[in-house]
Order: structure tokens, then C-alpha cells, then sequence
């Protein structure tokens, strides 16, 4: 079955949701992909307490919910698809999804997101959401007074140790190197803190507790002559080792950066394709944040609308 729309937007988080809000109330009729998580990467989380206009804090799957409520009450279609193949050397876009059906669309919004990068750990699914999380700014706050360690050694684990640090007790850092690769800035500012210890050359080997995050197995100077393996007890584990941006669908067409993030024209959401634009965390390595997310897919939507008129 083929298929056509003015505009598709392919994802499903604050930035798709947002795009389709707009884009629904501009008249513009999108068709939204909602993917294989709805609601995308803020639904992995509890309690969401930094969205604005919720200052009791709101559940991250009911600010999502609500989201796709309000893109569909101004005509957002919405499908449970994941896009498989896309053809942006064409006019109109090619897309084809998972259950074979292709659309084509005279305008492309992509919030695709990006995915936290796990260390692959049996344990780490085992213990989701009870104890392991990939987001300080989301889920730190639970942690008030308690110890939790971050992995990584870049300026991510540096920015979300020191932002632990302000409400843990203690924060352990534990970097594979025996050194950071963070900038100096960042570098400082972690060796300043004293709520702060790096384990530099420390791997984790699982985790361990009763109904939730107890402790680390850790293994120091692996493979070497004074090589140790020890428990760490910790109430929280999270990870800082990079986000793989979800653009893979797009690379033939658009310029990403050395990390695989989408580029846009200066201040825009504007890809290097007219008629493709790009919202969230696909595009985004540095502030990965809900709210950023949303206002991103307002501008897209918004672009998208301009694009659509001329
Ligand atoms: P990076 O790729 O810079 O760093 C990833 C870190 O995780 C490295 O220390 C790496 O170790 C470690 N790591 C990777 N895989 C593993 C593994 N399997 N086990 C243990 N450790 C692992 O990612 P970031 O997310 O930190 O940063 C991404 C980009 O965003 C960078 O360009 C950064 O500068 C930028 N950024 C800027 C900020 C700012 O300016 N405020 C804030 C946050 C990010 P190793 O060094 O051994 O490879």
C-alpha cells in the first residue's frame, strides 16, 4: 500500500509530539511514527520533576501519554510503526515501515533521538530502573544522600558525577583509563569535589542486590601482575559513556557530525535536505533534555510549515 502525506514525523518522544502538536494545529494533517518505544527515552524513567508547569513533578509515561493525547486531539495521526527504509534523494520522500507499506511525504521531521550506550551487562536490564539509570539530571534526585557510582571517563560522567555530588553522599567515578578524557574544565572541577573519588582503571563486572542496586563487583588493573577484583557498595549505577545518536536511517543523505549526529543550518532545525528537518536528541549532544526536545520539534514543525507554504 502506498500512502502519501504533506509532512511525517518519525518518533515518538517530547520532540516528535511536540512537532505534531504544531504541526497539527497549522492544518498541516502529519502522520506521526511512534516506533518501538512510545514516548521514547523519558519513559525509561520514574518521576519526571524538571518539566515545567508541574511542580509537584508528573510520571514520565503520563506527560507522554498526555503529549500524544494533544498531537492527536489537533489531527496527528499516529501509527505504531518503526520507519525501515527511507529515500531522501526523491521527491516526494520515499518510507518504507516495518509491516511493508510504504509513504511517501512532501516534508520530513526526524526525532529519532538517541540511545544511551550500556556497557552490556546482564545486570544492568536486570536492575533498570532500580538502581541503574543513564541520566543524572532525570533520576538523581533519588538518590539524596545515598552513594551511587557513574562509569565513564568523558565530560558526560564528569558533568553528571559533579551534578550527583550535589545530592549524593558520596560519588564514585569509575574510568577504565588512568586517565579522563573529559576537558580540563571538567577535570578540575571533579578533582575539586570532595564528594567525589575516581577509580581510575576499574571495569564493572555485574551488580548485585536484594530488590534493587546494593553494590558493584569491580575489577581493578584487569589482566595485570597486582590485578584485584572487589565488591563496592552503591545504591545507584549510572551510566555516562555516550549516546548513539539514532540517525543510521539517514546517514546516505544528511550531514551528521563525527559522532553521528544530525547537522543543521546554523540555529535551525534545518537539515542539508529542503524539506528535512530534525528536532531532539538526534541533533542534540549537549543538552539531551525533555524540554529542549520539545521546543526543538515547535521550531521543526514550524519550519516544516514555512517549507510546506512556498
Ligand atoms: P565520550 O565519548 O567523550 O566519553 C565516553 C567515556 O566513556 C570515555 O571516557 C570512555 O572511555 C568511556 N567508555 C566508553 N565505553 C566504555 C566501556 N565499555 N566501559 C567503560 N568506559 C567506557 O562521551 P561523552 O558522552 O562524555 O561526550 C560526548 C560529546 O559531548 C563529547 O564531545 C563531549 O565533549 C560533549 N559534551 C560536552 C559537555 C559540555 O561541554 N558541557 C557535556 C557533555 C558532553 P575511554 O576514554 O577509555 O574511551
Amino acid at each position: 500500500m502506498n500512502t502519501h502525506t504533506r509532512l511525517l514525523i518519525i518518533g515518538s518522544g517530547p520532540a516528535g509530539y511536540t512537532a505534531g502538536i504544531y504541526a497539527g494545529r497549522a492544518n498541516l494533517s502529519p502522520v506521526l511514527l511512534e516506533g518501538l518505544q512510545p514516548g521514547g527515552q523519558l519513559t525509561i524513567t520514574t518521576d519526571v520533576e524538571n518539566y515545567p508547569g508541574f511542580p509537584d513533578g508528573v510520571d514520565a509515561n503520563e506527560l507522554m501519554e498526555n503529549m500524544r493525547r494533544q498531537a492527536e486531539r489537533f489531527g496527528t495521526q499516529i501509527l505504531s510503526n518503526v520507519a525501515t527504509k527511507v529515500d531522501l534523494g526523491i521527491r516526494p520522500f520515499h518510507i518504507t515501515l516495518d509491516d511493508g507499506n510504504e509513504w511517501t511525504a512532501d516534508s520530513l521531521i526526524i526525532a529519532t533521538g538517541a540511545s544511551a550506550k550500556y556497557l552490556g551487562l546482564s545486570d544492568e536490564q536486570k536492575y533498570m530502573g532500580r538502581g541503574v539509570s543513564a541520566c543524572a539530571t532525570c533520576d538523581g534526585f533519588f538518590y539524596r544522600k545515598k552513594v551511587v557510582a557513574v562509569v565513564g571517563g568523558g565530560d558526560t560522567a564528569c558533568e553528571e558525577a559533579s551534578y550527583l555530588a550535589g545530592l549524593a553522599s558520596k560519588v564514585y567515578l569509575i574510568v577504565r583509563k588512568p586517565y579522563l578524557r573529559a576537558s580540563k574544565i571538567m577535570q578540575e572541577r571533579v578533582f575539586s569535589n570532595d564528594k567525589i573519588e575516581v577509580l581510575f582503571e576499574t571495569n564493572t563486572l555485574g551488580l548485585f542486590g536484594e530488590n534493587g542496586v546494593e553494590g558493584a563487583h569491580l575489577i581493578y588493573r584487569k589482566g595485570e601482575s597486582d590485578e584485584r577484583e572487589y565488591d563496592l557498595p552503591i545504591d545507584g549505577f549510572f551510566l555516562a559513556i555516550g549516546h548513539h545518536p539514532n540517525s543510521e536511517l539517514f546517514t546516505p543523505w544528511l550531514k551528521t557530525d563525527e559522532n553521528g549526529f544530525i547537522m543543521t543550518e546554523q540555529d535551525t532545525p534545518c537539515t542539508n535536505v529542503p524539506g528535512v528537518f530534525v528536532a531532539g536528541d538526534v541533533a542534540d549532544s549537549k543538552y539531551r533534555q525533555a524540554v529542549i526536545a520539545a521546543g526543538s520539534g515547535a521550531k521543526a514543525a514550524m519550519e516544516a510549515e514555512k517549507y510546506l507554504a512556498q
